[in-house]
């Protein structure tokens, strides 16, 4: 999680593996290799010693990192998973047993306690599987395979530094494959940063101390912007006047519209929102507002941000959305890029060249779907991908 939340990060695939972990020769090179630059940032002998004491090459890297993200099948049914089931069922017992806990972080953070909780069983199921791998291992493999550039080196560092300066024991410094620590899962830049010793014990402990986790990633969120008194948004149900366009306005206006939450709550009476259609405007409606970027921060996919997101409203006792989702393909990761750099041949500014189909790439595609006369649901599918490369 964590910019590079683990989730967010691992969806940003790409194979830079330069080197085999078959031919691991030069791995205890490489390691050795990264003491003056950990030296360099006040990394003690004995801290840096007891880091790779043993280390070897994962080999079971080369399979993981290969893995295809699952962005690229229909997100009905992903979402439909995530907000049912154990998740939702155990989530319920999870979040009344932590009740107090959720109360006070909403209170001091401002940040929807659910979104939270939400996050933590999306990440580790509510703590149950928080991973098994050495950290040490993992991040040393992955920056050794030059997997995603130097990104992993980089973090193999701020490992170094959780555990001269935390009060984490070596042993303790377990995680996801890909280094994502604790029952919400941060890589080392994100601890440091972002950490909270909630319970006062001293210890940054998101691996045994829920009150650390959760308030650590309510922090997080809060500090990406969280705008408190706002929900990540509503999914709605739309008149059939309504343009299907991904449209901003007052959530006042979109009620005076005939725009409706499809349980019939009442929207917030300040603030904005915007229509998104995250399967195309013949799938569910929502009306999001910057809170729901927010949780995107968190991990890049919608798929994973709006099942944290409507998990959180069952886990708040909202009701189910049962809506149809449509089951045609998302554009898998080379067709998003295409996507972009067909909107900035035709002049649009975006904010990544990641793949990321921000609130920012769904405007500029609803100027393209204009154009091309189609409906401008802001949503790229395989057609206007099609229709736009021509
Ligand atoms: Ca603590």
């Amino acid at each position: 999680m964590l910019r590079m939340s683990s989730a967010g990060l691992l969806a940003v695939l790409s194979l830079f593996a330069l080197t085999t972990v078959a031919q691991a020769d030069g791995f205890d090179a490489y390691v050795a290799g990264l003491k003056p630059e950990a030296t360099a940032r006040g990394i003690s002998d004995a801290t840096f010693q007891s880091a790779i004491r043993g280390l070897t090459a994962d080999p079971s890297m080369e399979r993981l990192t290969r893995r295809q993200p699952e962005l690229v099948k229909p997100i009905g049914g992903y979402i439909e998973r995530r907000t049912s089931g154990a998740l939702l069922s155990s989530g319920r017992v999870k979040a009344k047993a932590n009740a107090r806990l959720l109360r006070d972080l909403g209170r001091r953070t401002g940040v929807d306690p659910y979104v939270v909780a939400a996050i933590w069983g999306m990440e580790t199921g509510y703590g149950g599987n928080i991973g098994n791998s050495d950290v040490f291992r993992s991040l040393a493999t992955l920056g050794w395979m030059q997997y995603r550039g130097d990104f992993f080196r980089k973090e193999f560092l701020h490992a170094l530094t959780i555990l001269q300066n935390e009060n984490i024991s070596r042993a303790r410094m377990i995680g996801s494959w890909a280094g994502a620590m604790g029952q919400t899962q941060f890589i080392p830049s994100s601890f440091l940063q972002y950490a909270v010793d909630f319970d006062g014990d001293g210890t940054r402990d998101l691996w045994r101390s829920i009150g650390d986790a959760l308030a650590s990633t309510a922090n997080y969120l809060k500090s990406k912007g969280w705008v408190a008194g706002q929900p990540w948004g509503v999914p709605v149900v739309l008149p059939e006047s309504v343009v299907r366009s991904a449209a901003t306005q007052g959530w006042s206006a979109w009620a005076r519209l005939g725009v409706k939450a499809h349980d019939g709550i009442d929207f917030p009476t300040t603030g904005e929102a915007t229509l998104f259609f995250p399967a195309g405007h013949e799938g569910p409606a929502f009306l999001i507002t910057d809170n729901y970027d927010v949780i995107r921060d968190y991990n890049s996919s919608d798929a994973y941000s709006l099942s944290a997101a409507l998990l959180a409203d069952r886990l708040r006792g909202g009701a189910a959305l049962n809506a149809a989702w449509p089951t045609g393909d998302t554009l898998n990761k080379t067709q998003r890029l295409a996507v972009q750099a067909a909107l900035r041949k035709r002049g649009h500014v975006l904010s990544n060249d990641t793949g990321r189909i921000t609130k920012d790439v769904r405007l500029a595609v609803a100027v393209e779907q204009r154009r091309l006369g189609v409906t401008p649901d802001g949503y790229p599918d395989q057609q206007f991908l099609a229709r736009i490369s021509r």
